[in-house]
């Protein structure tokens, strides 16, 4: 590549990737002051690309605006529900995410959430440091053993955690729009059903209007007092103010969060339960994984401009585009 590509970086990446954009790319960091965005909007409208690093802001046609030559948003993360890839795709913008490169690390985390909830590993941990166990033994807790759990949602990550779950022994059932073929667990069109069906949920679907709030009062309810939530999803899947009532009333025993719906914000209620597990959107948080989802953002920008297309597009920006007719 011999001619400048200029491109934006909205947000901070891990630092090898940040490295390999810089080789390629002539890289705008406007999240990073005043100097950059002034820079930046001098030169708007040659940007070609865009690196979608960790940020809250809204990819959507008023980001588009600003950048009339925009051919492609290379996001960093499976989950791209803060894009409004239809509005991409209107105006020939391919969008790219960083699914697979992650899913092992979801899963794994899925399944240390699980485990610190039910035997609440973090109140253990708590109850030592504070000398506790000098005066008397931590209380018995929950159990795994002999428990169903209910996936929500069994794409790449719902397998992962799936295959996982039956090295622990759990029962398995699942709930999504379509039933997977193949899949060897029972497939519940209706997620009430499975609610009242298994001892745990665990969701794992995509963000977005399609999912929002697919949790609510009367999944919980279904779930029973005894039932366990694990959120493993995006925030805006779960009706919050629902979960926070049901914890209270004891409608549901437990919960344990890694997303949630106004993040980084996340609401007193919750964190005054003791007995939630509550982790801060680290599902995909390894250095080895964010380089992986890292170098796949760049992958996908440098295979974009060297003319070979994009490696992993999203489905509403398929390439080859399909031809019409
Ligand atoms: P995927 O392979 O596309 O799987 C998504 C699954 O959700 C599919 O089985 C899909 O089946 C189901 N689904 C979609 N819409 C649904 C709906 N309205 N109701 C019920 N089921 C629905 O995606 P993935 O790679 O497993 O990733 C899943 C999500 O995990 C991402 O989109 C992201 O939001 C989240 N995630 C979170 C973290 C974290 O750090 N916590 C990290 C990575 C990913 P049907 O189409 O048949 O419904």
């Amino acid at each position: 590549m011999t001619e400048t590509i200029d491109i934006v970086l909205t947000g901070p990446l891990p630092n090898q990737t940040a490295d390999g954009l810089d080789k390629a790319f002539t890289v705008f960091r406007p999240f990073t002051g005043a100097e950059q965005k002034a820079k930046l909007e001098k030169v708007a409208d040659k940007i070609r690309g865009v690196a979608a690093g960790e940020s809250h802001e809204r990819l959507d046609d008023a980001f588009f605006d600003r950048y009339p030559h925009l051919e492609i948003l290379a996001s960093c993360g499976v989950g791209y529900d803060h894009i409004d890839a239809n509005a991409a795709a209107k105006r020939g913008i391919v969008v790219t995410n960083t699914p697979d490169v992650l899913t092992d690390e979801v899963a794994d985390t899925a399944l240390g959430l699980l485990l610190a909830t039910v035997r609440q590993l973090p109140q253990a941990d708590a109850y030592l440091r504070a000398g506790q166990w000098l005066r008397k033994p931590f209380p018995f807790t929950d159990t795994l053993r002999g428990k169903t759990m209910g996936i929500v949602g069994l794409g790449r990550i719902g397998n992962a955690i799936a295959k996982r779950a039956e090295a622990f022994g759990l029962g398995l059932a699942y709930h999504s729009r379509s039933p997977k073929p193949g899949a060897p667990y029972p497939y519940y069109p209706s997620l009430v059903a499975m609610a009242e069906a298994v001892d745990i949920l665990m969701v794992i679907t995509p963000g977005g209007a399609a999912t929002k709030h697919l949790i609510n009062a009367k999944v919980l309810e279904a779930l029973g007092p005894k039932g366990v939530l694990i959120n493993i999803a995006r925030g805006s899947v779960v009706d919050e103010k629902a979960l926070i009532a049901a914890l209270k009333a004891g409608k549901i025993a437990s919960a344990g969060l890694d997303v949630f719906e106004h993040e980084p914000n996340v609401p007193k209620e919750l964190i005054d339960i003791p007995h939630v597990v509550l982790l801060p959107h680290v599902g995909s948080a390894s250095v080895h994984t964010r380089n992986a989802m890292g170098n796949l953002v760049v992958e996908n920008l440098k295979r974009w401009f060297s003319g070979k297309g994009p490696i992993t597009p999203v489905v509403e920006t398929p390439w080859p585009k399909p031809t019409k007719g």
